[in-house]
């Protein structure tokens, strides 16, 4: 099949590879409509490695994707021919300890595509298990299904935060990542939420997508903002989107006494973190990697018209332009939240 191939750092081809894969008894295949391209893609792309994770073969890319069930598993009850769907990119061995407690997503057995070996899925087709695979509302497009994978990340630290109707959020980074989290996060519960960058177009973006208030954290001091909106008391929970270390390191400066920070950002290093800060507080602290039980409920969201994440989807490739599209991505102008590359149906 033709598939987008990372052959190496650096090195991107839009050529023929070969891949048999069968549909097992619960199994689905799945044409492939939409995928988005995330920040570990173009990592991968520009660096061939995330920490242990190593391009050591040529690896397909992508893993944000939307498409339609084209063949199902003899055992398959959920999901029939013509179903649109979009797909969790990551199986666990359903027998593992981390899977029967629930937490499948910290399986150490779990294959993720496009981590090194796994092939991604900007190519026409996928085999992949019918439990993973979750049916888009109608009224949600295939685009917004590809939305669902990052979305997901989102929606777990706002299940990590324990919000609770009426509170304030700071979510630190207003990428693709803190823009979806905020979005949960209303859509959660929070009555509004402070969100920071330095790039002034993605603020004023944010800006327009519900209660939120941008911080320029180039102009503006996030302290003060956070102090004057909650008469001095703190925002209930810090959301640390941005993997930026010195914004890591002040997640305690503007929470509020006994609240919530989640790390959710990936920092390319350790970083600080300031215990006696965190102590003065009693802060809870939670940490997110990846996602588990969220989609049906992130679709449900979107299906209902309370979470729209079309605004954030800036950017269109058709499969053709994949390598432009990644090109795009690795120098995304201020503006670009979410580039997708959409296959050829
Ligand atoms: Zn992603």
């Amino acid at each position: 099949m033709q598939a987008l191939v990372l052959e190496k750092t650096r090195q991107l081809s839009i050529r023929e590879i070969e891949i048999h894969e069968t549909p097992g008894p619960h199994d689905v295949r799945i044409a492939i409509h939409t995928v988005g391209i995330c920040g570990s893609d173009v990592h991968y792309y520009e660096h061939g490695a995330i920490g242990p994770f190593v391009v050591k073969e040529p690896m397909i890319l992508g893993h944000e994707a939307s498409g339609t069930v084209v063949e199902v598993g003899s055992e398959v009850k959920n999901l029939k021919v013509g179903d649109r769907v979009c797909m969790e990119p990551g199986i666990p061995d359903p027998n593992s300890q981390a899977t029967r407690l629930g937490k499948y997503n910290l399986d150490p057995a779990v294959t993720f595509w496009a981590t090194p070996p796994i092939h991604g899925v900007i190519r026409p087709t996928v085999v992949h298990p019918a439990n993973f695979t979750f049916r888009i509302p109608d009224n949600v497009s295939f685009a917004e299904g590809a939305m669902v994978e990052p979305l997901a990340v989102g929606m777990h630290s706002v299940n990590k935060a324990q919000v609770k109707p009426g509170d304030v959020a700071i979510v630190l980074g207003a990428g693709p990542i803190g823009m979806l989290t905020a979005l949960a996060a209303l859509a959660g519960g929070c009555s509004q939420i402070i969100i920071t960058d330095v790039q002034q177009p993605k603020l004023d973006l944010a800006a327009t997508l519900g209660p939120i208030t941008p911080v320029n954290v180039k102009k503006q001091s996030l302290a003060d903002v956070a102090s004057d909106l909650t008469d001095g008391w703190g925002a209930d929970i810090v959301f640390e989107c941005s993997g930026n270390e010195q914004a890591a390191a002040a997640v305690f400066e503007s929470l509020c006494p006994g609240g919530c920070v989640v790390y959710v950002g990936m920092p390319g290093a350790p970083i600080a973190y300031d215990v006696v800060a965190a102590q003065i507080k009693e802060a809870r602290v939670e940490h997110v990697f990846r996602y588990a039980h969220v989609y049906p409920r992130a679709l449900a969201l979107m299906g209902s018209g309370r979470l729209d994440v079309k605004p954030l989807i800036t950017d269109k490739f058709a499969f053709q332009e994949s390598i432009e599209a990644f090109d795009f991505a690795c120098n995304m102008p201020p503006a670009s939240v979410k580039a997708q590359i959409e296959l050829p149906q």
